[in-house]
């Protein structure tokens, strides 16, 4: 049986054609390659370069790549971020709080405890400082590992990402202006829903980032 993988996101499917899409990154078909193949292409590739290295040694036209002091330093930040994990242990904290703030809220509005409501505020605020690293270095892991192909994965997680960002400064921002938790004639229901839509997304982005990490093989 052949074997197919695929090139984004390095899914392994085995069967005599390459399937319609990824079902991990959502690639469309064409992004498959076949394995063995892609030992003798890269084979052939490495010969390639092999010959134009000694060529550019005969004819000495070898140019340094010119890059900025601040084009240096960002290719060190970023190449380190990626080698040490830095999307997947930050994106713990919006996946690690955010439920215990929502769970805070929805427990501290049923027994009416303020504790509860103020560590909700608090632990949403937490996120929104958190997001900023999340999203960088998402997108950081996408354009190196994944060659910043637009999967619906990605699609989803960017877009899922972008929610938890917007709903996270909007619902602190919300609070901070006017405590609502706190104030017992207020209707907290479309409050309640941003939350939970909230929740959502970041449950959603966290599945299809599982999804990439760890189905790769079939
Ligand atoms: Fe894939």
């Amino acid at each position: 049986m052949k074997k197919w993988r695929c090139s984004v996101c390095g899914y392994i499917h085995k069967g005599d054609g390459p399937p319609d899409k990824c079902p991990v990154c959502g690639a469309d078909k064409s992004k498959f390659i076949e394995v063995v193949e892609e030992e003798k292409v890269q084979k052939q590739e490495v010969g390639a370069e092999q010959k134009e290295e000694a060529i550019r040694r005969e004819v000495s036209i070898e140019e340094p790549e010119v890059v900025s002091k601040y084009g240096k330093i960002y290719n060190i930040i970023t190449s380190q971020m990626v080698k040490h994990h830095a999307h997947p242990v930050s994106v713990h904290i919006p996946n690690g709080v955010l439920p215990v703030s929502v769970i805070f809220m929805i427990i501290g509005i049923m027994f009416d405890m303020d504790g509860l409501k103020n560590a909700a505020f608090y632990n949403l605020f937490f996120v929104v400082l958190s997001m900023p690293l999340v999203l960088f270095s998402g997108y950081i892991d996408w354009k190196t590992k994944y060659k910043g192909e637009m999967t619906t994965s990605f699609l989803i997680k960017m877009l899922c990402g972008s929610i938890v960002l917007f709903l996270s400064i909007f619902l602190f921002i919300w609070q901070w202006i006017n405590p609502i938790l706190l104030t017992p004639e207020s209707n907290k229901g479309i409050f309640i829903v941003l939350n939970l839509i909230m929740l959502g997304a970041a449950g959603t982005a966290g599945f299809f980032g599982g999804k990439l990490v760890f189905n790769r093989e079939a």
